[in-house]
């Protein structure tokens, strides 16, 4: 049975009437499909509420969240879903992608300070190349990685 008439309630829970919710919770009582839903909802929420490892922006969360909300429209629903999701993953993998190698470069950074107080200066050249090629270097970071190979000469 499809409901279309619950879908935006179910949807739009924390917006919806306090006497809307009493009745699409009476209906889902009776209805296997509008319980998926409402089930499948509050743990697509709860995925996106709690993963703070992965997405750790609660900017982003809360964008994403509208956008689920803002876009529905019963047919389109799963659809919708699936475009949100593939977008938080993204954002998550970016965030995730961005940190390791910042701090890979700042690793890199430390040691090449280290070799050049060394007198290793092939070694600290050979440490900021590395930085410079790390795809997730800052400029900052490859600033200072260019500064270290003109000390390093
Ligand atoms: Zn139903």
């Amino acid at each position: 049975m499809d409901c279309p008439e619950w879908n935006d309630t179910l949807a739009l829970w924390d917006e919806a009437p306090k006497e809307k919710r009493d009745e699409a919770d009476a209906h889902a009582a009776t209805c296997d499909e509008c319980r998926r839903v409402a089930e499948g909802w509050k743990r697509f929420e709860e995925a996106l509420l709690d993963d703070e490892d992965e997405v750790d922006d609660p900017l982003v969360r809360e964008k994403v969240l509208a956008a689920a909300r803002a876009s529905l429209d019963g047919s389109r629903r799963r659809l919708v879903i699936l475009v949100v999701l593939a977008i938080a993953l993204l954002v998550a993998t970016v965030l995730v992608w961005r940190s390791t190698g910042s701090d890979a470069a700042e690793r890199r950074l430390i040691e090449a300070e280290d070799q050049l107080t060394h007198g290793d200066f092939e070694d600290a050249r050979r440490s900021a190349d590395a930085v410079l090629s790390l795809p997730g270097a800052s400029e900052l970071e490859k600033e200072h990685a260019r500064r270290i190979k003109e000390r390093a000469r």
